[in-house]
């Protein structure tokens, strides 16, 4: 198929006149289909019901320790927990606290304790003129949203296959005291599935920030989330690469077992310093008096090691690979040649990341809309939810049943289709 780009105008008008009957066709069939979040399917949900059954009236509810898990106490999280969230985390049980049911809510917490009190005995955020954080783009709406709550400026730094672009991380941590932090998802990012190389992950073990409190806000939600068997990527683990360089102190990393097992019924972890988990259980002995150990105690007895997570995320890949194989055939289909989009091939995690033609991807999504889909908002890969150049659209194949992922996808490209068609057309 010849590149839109290398058409004639009566070409591309003709092209546009059959997309068209083919897009009124879509809106005729009523579809209702959602490719929004990266939520996992009911049949993901299905392989950990297993979990509801290893607690019962007849349990003995202690944990290692000797503790009832029904009563209150045990700030850090039970041993068992910490043990297999260490293993998940790849960082000893020891520098773990085991929090609630949500990772996001343990990074609100963080950027909420270093606005309010400081992070180990450093001003307060709230009293300085400003607070800046690196923002990796495309990325992680919801990170986004919460430094924009607490009013951060957000300073876009481009990803790459290996990683953010480490020389704009390197110069700008060192020149500027207002940067406190940069979110990351080092593997399997949200949302183009890149895996931090080894050299970006050593880079960022050795920055020399300007700001003593400057943290990396490490988001590793998809360690264990790969599609294949082979390939499977692999990251440095930070806190220990942190402590080689010199820099123990520099790192947060969160996680949680939401989409191992159950989203919003998970367990959650943050993993630093000792130093860093000191001042953190500052914070934590006032907020709760103990988080749910029975979801703990019920998570290890489910589990029981970091090789009951493989097992399982196996399971969940043999569900997810072919949505996201038939996702990215219908686009080499419909897409390779004709030069309007690129797209990310992961290897894991739960997302494929498209770059549309410059100031096509709001009307793409809503175009989607119109017939039937919807698809994440144009723009929540950006902060302030402002692309700059209006191209990046996350697509999200986990949450439908894959004949409705076929159709909307199949929509998808339609609507990519028209939208450029229009946009070549308008600069002719
Ligand atoms: N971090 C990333 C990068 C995510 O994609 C998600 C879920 N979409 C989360 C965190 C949310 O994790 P939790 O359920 O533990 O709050």
């Amino acid at each position: 198929m010849t590149a839109y780009k290398d058409r004639s105008k009566e070409e591309l008008l003709q092209e546009k006149s059959q997309l068209e009957a083919q897009y009124k066709e879509f809106q005729g069939k009523g579809l209702k289909l959602d490719m929004s979040r990266g939520k996992p399917s009911a049949a993901q949900l299905d392989l950990s019901m297993g979990m509801m059954d290893v607690l019962d009236s007849f349990t003995d509810l202690k944990c290692e320790a000797g503790i009832d898990c029904r009563n209150y106490g045990v700030m850090d999280g039970i041993p068992e927990a910490k043990r297999l969230l260490g293993e998940l985390i790849e960082v000893p049980a020891d520098n773990i606290i085991i929090y609630g049911n949500s990772s996001l809510n343990v990074m609100f917490d963080v950027v909420s304790h270093a606005f309010t009190h400081g992070i180990m005995g450093m001003t307060p955020w709230h009293k300085l003129d400003k607070v800046k954080f690196l923002c990796p783009v495309p990325g992680y709406d919801r990170h986004f949203a919460i430094t924009e709550y607490f009013g951060v400026e957000m300073i876009n730094v481009p990803m790459t296959p290996q990683g953010p672009d480490m020389d704009l991380v390197e110069k700008l941590v060192s020149e500027d005291e207002a940067i406190k932090g940069i979110w990351c998802v080092p593997k399997y990012s949200n949302p183009q599935g890149y895996t931090y190389s080894d050299e970006t992950v050593r880079r960022f073990a050795a920055l020399k920030p300007a700001a003593k409190d400057f943290r990396i806000f490490w988001d590793n939600a998809y360690n264990v989330h790969h599609l294949y068997d082979e390939p499977q990527d692999v990251i440095l683990e930070l806190l220990s690469e942190c402590e080689k360089a010199g820099n123990p102190d520099m790192v947060y990393k969160f996680s949680s077992t939401s989409k191992i097992s159950f989203p919003g019924s998970g367990v959650a972890a943050i993993s630093a310093s000792k130093a860093n988990l000191d001042d953190l259980r500052t914070h934590l002995t006032i907020q709760t008096i103990g988080h749910d150990k029975l979801n703990q105690l019920r998570h290890v007895r489910y589990f029981k090691d970091i090789h009951g997570i493989e097992t399982q995320m196996k399971k969940h890949a043999e569900i997810l690979r072919p949505k996201f194989e038939a996702v990215l055939e219908i686009l080499d289909r419909e897409l390779g040649d004709l030069e309007i989009g690129t797209w990310t091939k992961p290897h894991g995690g739960y997302f494929i990341s498209f770059e549309a033609l410059d100031g096509c991807a709001k009307a793409i999504v809503a175009k989607a809309k119109e017939a039937g889909v919807v698809m994440t908002g144009a723009g929540a890969t950006y902060p302030y939810k402002k692309d700059p150049h209006d191209s990046n659209i996350r697509i999200a194949p986990s949450f439908p049943p894959i004949d409705e992922l076929v159709q909307a996808t199949e929509l998808f490209v339609l609507c990519v289709k028209l939208v450029s068609v229009d946009k070549l057309l308008e600069n002719m």
